[in-house]
This record gives C-alpha cells, sequence and structure tokens, in this order.
C-alpha cells in the first residue's frame, strides 16, 4: 500500500486530497497548524503541527513515498492584496516548502508534489481583462503583482534546484482560483466565489450586493473535483510541470455575481465599490496540459458553482439555527 503526506490537510484543498488518496487506496498521513474546519478528512494519521518548525517538518515525512506540499498562508484578495499580510505570507509559506523540501529528500521520498499559484504570473501581460496571457513560458521577466506571487515564484525554484540537485521527482502545478464545497466561505480569507455565495445567500429581494472594483476583471474558476484530478494526473505522469491547473471559462466578475444571483433565484443588484482586486485580466491557458497530460477541466462553471452555492448558503442557514437557538 502506498503512502502519502499531505500537508495543509487541514485546509480546502488538502482535505479533497486526502479523500481522493483514501478512495485511490493509499494510506494517508495529513499534516497541518489547523483541524480541517469542515471535518472533511479521512486520512489514516491527522499531525497537528507547524511546518516552519523543521523538526515537525522531519516527522511527518517519515516513511512517505509521495508527499503533497499544499500548506500555506493564503487567503482571497482581501488577504493578499492588501499588503497588511505580506511579511507573513512570504515568512511562514517559504519555511513551510524549505522544510518540508528538505526533509522530504533527506528522508528519501521518491516523489514530492508543489501547489503553485497563477498570482505567479506578471502583471504586465494580464492588463488587458478581455486578452490575459497566461501561459506557462510566460512567467520571466517575472513580475507578479503580489508578494504571494513571489514566494510562490521562488518556491518553484526551489523545488526545481532539489530536483536537479538530489533527484528528487517534483511535480509543480499552478493552480487558477479553485472553488468548491468544504472550501473557507467567511471570516475574511475566503476568495471571490465564496464570497459572492455568501453575499447572496445573505441579501434579501431588492437588495443590492457590494462587488470590488469596477466589476470588468476577468477571471477563471476551477471547480475542487478538478483541480484534485489534475494534481494525481500529474503525478502520475512523467511530467514535472510548472503546469496550469485552471479553467479556460473566463468570466467578468459583474456577470460571475450576476450567474450567482440568479442560482439563487433572487432579485439582487450589484454595487461596485472600491476594493483589493488583483490583475485586471486572468485565465488559464490549457494548452500544455492537454499536450502533456492529454487532460484538461472540462466542467461548466455554472454546474460547480451550482453546487457550492447550496453548501455555503446550508452552512449559513445551520450557523443562524444555531445561533437562534443559543438566544
Ligand atoms: P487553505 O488556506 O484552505 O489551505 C492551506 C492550509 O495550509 C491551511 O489549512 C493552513 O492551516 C495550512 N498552513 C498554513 N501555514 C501552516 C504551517 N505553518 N504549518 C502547517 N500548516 C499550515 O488553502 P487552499 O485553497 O486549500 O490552498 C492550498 C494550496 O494551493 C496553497 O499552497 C495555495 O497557495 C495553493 N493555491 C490555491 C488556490 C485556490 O484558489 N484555492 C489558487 C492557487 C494556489
Amino acid at each position: 500500500m502506498k503512502k502519502a503526506l499531505v500537508c495543509g490537510a487541514g485546509g480546502f484543498i488538502g482535505g479533497h486530497l486526502v479523500n481522493r488518496l483514501k478512495s485511490e487506496g493509499y494510506w494517508v498521513r495529513g499534516a497541518d497548524i489547523k483541524e480541517n474546519e469542515y471535518g472533511n478528512v479521512n486520512s489514516d494519521e491527522f499531525v497537528l503541527g507547524d511546518l516552519t518548525d523543521p523538526i515537525v517538518a522531519g516527522k511527518v515525512v517519515e516513511e512517505m513515498d509521495e508527499v503533497y506540499q499544499l500548506a500555506a498562508d493564503m487567503g482571497g484578495a482581501g488577504y493578499i492584496f492588501t499588503g497588511e499580510n505580506d511579511s507573513a505570507v512570504m515568512h511562514n509559506s517559504a519555511l513551510c516548502n524549505l522544510n518540508v523540501l528538505d526533509a522530504a529528500c533527506h528522508a528519501g521520498v521518491k516523489k514530492i508534489f508543489y501547489s503553485s499559484s497563477a498570482c505567479m504570473y506578471p502583471e504586465y501581460n494580464q492588463l488587458d481583462p478581455d486578452n490575459p496571457k497566461c501561459s506557462e513560458n510566460s512567467a520571466y521577466p517575472a513580475a507578479p503583482d503580489s508578494e504571494y506571487g513571489w514566494e510562490k515564484l521562488f518556491s518553484e525554484r526551489l523545488y526545481f534546484a532539489y530536483q536537479r540537485n538530489h533527484g528528487i521527482s517534483v511535480k509543480v502545478a499552478r493552480f487558477h482560483n479553485i472553488f468548491g464545497p468544504q472550501g473557507t466561505w467567511k471570516g475574511g480569507k475566503e476568495k471571490a466565489p465564496a464570497a459572492m455565495c455568501r453575499k447572496v445567500a445573505e441579501a434579501k429581494d431588492g437588495a443590492s450586493i457590494e462587488v470590488w472594483g469596477d466589476g470588468k476583471q476577468t477571471r477563471s474558476f476551477l471547480y475542487i473535483d478538478e483541480c484534485v484530478e489534475g494534481i494525481r494526473r500529474l503525478m502520475e505522469s512523467d511530467f514535472s510541470g510548472p503546469v496550469n491547473i485552471g479553467s479556460e471559462e473566463m468570466i467578468s466578475i459583474n456577470d460571475f455575481a450576476k450567474m450567482v444571483i440568479d442560482i439563487a433565484g433572487k432579485d439582487i443588484s450589484i454595487k461596485n465599490i472600491t476594493g483589493p482586486t488583483g490583475v485586471r485580466g486572468r485565465n488559464s491557458d490549457n494548452d500544455l496540459i492537454r499536450e502533456k497530460l492529454g487532460w484538461s477541466p472540462s466542467l461548466p462553471l455554472r454546474e460547480g458553482m451550482e453546487k457550492t452555492f447550496a453548501w455555503i448558503n446550508e452552512q449559513r442557514e445551520t450557523a443562524l439555527l444555531v445561533k437562534n437557538e443559543q438566544q
């Protein structure tokens, strides 16, 4: 039986990945500084620990065949684009990567996966909302618009340096806006899809929801199951990456908000306000993943958003019920 470690198992993608590996017959150890908020993790063993501590990293990699390093200090635009969390984002995430990769190498782990982000692409290629460029070979000259993106770029290079110097097999994916049930949906670290669902779920008919920016900025969003499928396919392939794992279904943020309002069946208007927005346009470019893995994500955005809205609405209603019972 293969043994895998998932770092960041207390988080959104890590929790789903643990469950996927379990369904494939792996023995799985999860590691995170916190428990999975929604209990969405069926690991055989879960280690609560801080991976910025090299001793913790050294322990969790022991006896593992594969490592999936997803632990990072991250959040949505309200967390990574305000500037207030820059030092924590860079320090904590870089240390998790430095420690886990080095420990994995010394422990004789054969293969390690690293989750980079589309935030490492240069801002100058993402100024036109209708025509952003995010092909893998457009990363340099580097000019990410956030420290989060710079840390991802540094860590990508770190993984490939270890592959060259120490022979550990490395797989690097650049995720583009992953969303779905069991993801953070409140508290300040939530990303656009969850924030949009929460705002629409909370709004009454006739009310408006606030959307950051002029709403003309574009993005693509990938449903969690397809992200996990991409991770596993990359891990089983003989391609190292870096490769985009994202959707090519680009949409403006205001149209995205309208989609959620339509899913909810509510009469709600949009109020665009000033807020942290990131680059003007971003879309995944899936030519390389199609070429190397013979696969690319295909689920329509609306289908994923219907499932996500239903889950967030249910979470909100449960929270309200509990609050009312306590009063
Ligand atoms: P998440 O915040 O839900 O999960 C990250 C987990 O890392 C959290 O549970 C957190 O507690 C853990 N962590 C942070 N610091 C730690 C530490 N010092 N020790 C141990 N654990 C620590 O985020 P996610 O959406 O599941 O993202 C997973 C990975 O994918 C991250 O590396 C993220 O940067 C990357 N990524 C995500 C997206 C997205 O849209 N969700 C997009 C691009 C890249």
